[in-house]
């Protein structure tokens, strides 16, 4: 209760009941520290960063920074020349296909992803490999939601030079094997990107001990703000690799003849940045390092075995994805029923999950589903919730049944 003391938003009613929030992995609501944060800046400190010699330039070129800090800290990163701020995973994910797929990767040259991608780790592949004669290579996924790791396995090969996968499947919950998958990339040479949307709020991420070439994550799904993210990226490859946007900031001299470009991070954050929601993000940093991952993770997972439990009980419904290894996302489908029905009716009911495809239509088409049900689990949801839930989703089983 004093977690979610600290989150407004859940605080209210909808459709004439108490809210309950269960679309966390589409976008997790943001505490008092975070919203604050973000009033505090556009009221005392706003002012354009680097550049300024006067107060209120220096204040927040300081608090801009300190997030830089605190988001290396969080990735356990060597250096904070290796963080970036972008807008989000789409976007840090789009900068290493623009600038490091258009200068390695080549003609029969071959990427590789999994079939547990979001669209995000999909289309900027295809993308590049349309424009470079590039192969796209998918490794499949098994009935329970897994990686299969022996296929997997015999995709790689020298030709092979980036593995681009997920860390945790928004569709399924399931947490992949990325150190194993990272390793088995390094010793054929091949680059590992991981796409960290999903486990940077459930589970501690030392990009060092994991030797990750790229890893991408979003403000908003960690308590943060919409708008900023992360794209973490080994120094020397960031330094071999060519700017993303051209601007200002990112350079070290312009002239009509030759320009040069600014070191690292700087090189890869072209114009003004996006410095409230990034000073903001700090806030929520700091909020999950006080309550810490561990703590946050334990509760969330109690919330996914009881929820898992009482949904198996009922009739006709069937949880898509049981991985070993899952974060607290339960994906169902119920027996003649269609998922929007399911949202609608819940939402009536003031209940919020999300309904569809999730951004991962080449997975539903492995399920051969149209879309799933989806109760994505945060820090401040409670038994009584997932009560609420399975009382909702009975009514609408026996309104459309
Ligand atoms: N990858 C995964 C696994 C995601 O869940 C999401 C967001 N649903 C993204 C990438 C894209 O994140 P964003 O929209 O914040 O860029």
């Amino acid at each position: 209760q004093k977690i979610r003391a600290d989150f407004p938003v859940l605080d209210q009613t909808i459709n004439g009941k108490q809210l309950v929030y269960f679309d966390n992995a589409a976008t997790t609501q943001k505490p008092s520290a975070v919203i604050n944060a973000l009033v505090h800046y556009y009221q005392t400190d706003n002012a354009n960063i680097h550049r300024g010699i006067h107060t209120l330039a220096e204040r927040a070129t300081r608090d801009f920074e300190a997030t830089r800090e605190a988001v290396r800290a969080f990735l356990g990163a060597a250096s904070t020349e290796e963080i970036i701020f972008t807008s989000g995973t789409t976007q840090g994910i789009n900068l290493v296909a623009s600038t490091f797929g258009r200068k390695f990767i080549g003609e029969g040259d071959e990427i590789i992803i999994s079939g547990l991608e979001h669209h995000s780790n999909i289309v900027p592949w295809q993308m590049l490999c349309e424009e470079k004669g590039s192969i796209l290579k998918v490794i499949p996924v098994t009935d329970e939601g897994e990686l299969d790791m022996e296929v997997y396995a015999s995709l790689l090969s020298p030709n092979v030079k980036l593995v681009a996968v997920n860390h945790v499947s928004n569709a399924l919950g399931t947490i992949n094997p990325i150190k194993q998958i990272i390793d088995q990339a390094h010793a054929v040479g091949a680059k590992v990107l991981i796409d960290g949307a999903q486990s940077s709020s459930h589970i501690t991420i030392d990009v060092q001990a994991l030797d990750v070439d790229f890893y991408a994550f979003s403000g908003h799904k960690i308590y943060g703000p919409t708008g900023v993210g992360v794209l973490y990226g080994k120094k020397e490859l960031l330094n071999a690799m060519p700017p993303y946007m051209g601007g200002g900031e990112m350079i070290k001299e312009v002239s009509f003849e030759k320009t040069t470009y600014n070191e690292l991070p700087y090189k890869f954050e072209a114009g003004t940045p996006n410095i409230a929601d990034v000073i903001a993000l700090k806030a929520a940093i700091d909020y999950i390092n006080v309550i810490g991952k561990e703590n946050i993770a334990a509760h969330e997972d109690a919330l996914l075995a009881y929820a898992t439990e009482r949904l198996l009980k009922i009739e006709g419904l069937r949880i898509i994805g049981t991985a070993k290894e899952k974060v607290s996302v339960v994906s169902f489908v119920i027996d003649g029923i269609h998922p929007q029905d399911i949202g609608v009716l819940l939402d009536n009911q003031g209940i919020a999950v999300r309904t569809g495809h999730h951004c991962t239509q080449p997975l539903m088409k492995r399920f051969n589903i149209v879309g799933t049900t989806r109760a994505s689990f945060a820090v401040y949801n409670t038994i009584e919730e997932v009560d609420r839930l399975i009382t909702g989703l009975e009514r609408v089983i026996k309104m459309l049944k």
